[in-house]
């Protein structure tokens, strides 16, 4: 498999709660690299694209509610299988059925208030990139072979 790259989130809990540092650490600490990353306000027509998937379940207002309601830490992370990896290592969906030493495991209890959210594939880390950030933002960076 060859590098890839995925879109993170540190949802705004992760934030409000001061978990930045130490969910960020765990990506770094297992080898992936950091390519682009900021602090956004998540608009109402960017929650309806990033999760246009579950329109119209039950729990989407909620889900929409809380990913405006502060800011949030949007992130691309490079290497080997990271969908996958990133994945692994945020835990399931569900934190009361997360494993131990995973980032929903550890810090997270509330379903809809589970910290992170991590591309679920290659496809979607493509899309989910370009609803947060621009064309020269994702090109940028060390490693980089474009031009500024
Ligand atoms: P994310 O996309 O946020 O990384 P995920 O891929 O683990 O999470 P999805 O199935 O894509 O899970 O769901 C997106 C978000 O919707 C979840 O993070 C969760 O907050 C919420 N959600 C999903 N299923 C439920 C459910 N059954 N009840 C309440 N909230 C849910
Ligand atoms: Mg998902």
């Amino acid at each position: 498999m060859p590098v890839s790259r995925t879109f993170v989130m540190v949802k705004p809990d992760g934030v409000r709660r001061g978990l930045v540092g130490a969910i960020v650490g765990r990506l770094e600490a297992k080898g992936l690299c950091l390519r682009a990353m900021k602090l956004v306000s998540v608009s109402s027509a960017m929650a309806a694209r990033h999760y246009e998937e579950h329109r119209g379940k039950p729990y989407y207002p909620e889900l929409v509610q809380f990913i405006t309601a502060g800011p949030a830490l949007a992130m691309v992370w490079e290497g080997r299988e990271a969908v996958a990896v990133v994945r692994a290592l945020m835990g399931a969906t569900d934190p009361a059925k997360a494993a131990p030493g995973t980032i929903r495991g550890d810090w997270a209890l509330s379903i809809t208030e589970n910290l992170v959210h991590g591309s679920d594939g290659e496809e979607s880390a493509r899309r989910e990139m370009e609803i947060y950030f621009s064309p020269a933002e994702l090109s940028a960076g060390p490693g980089s072979t474009a031009s500024a």
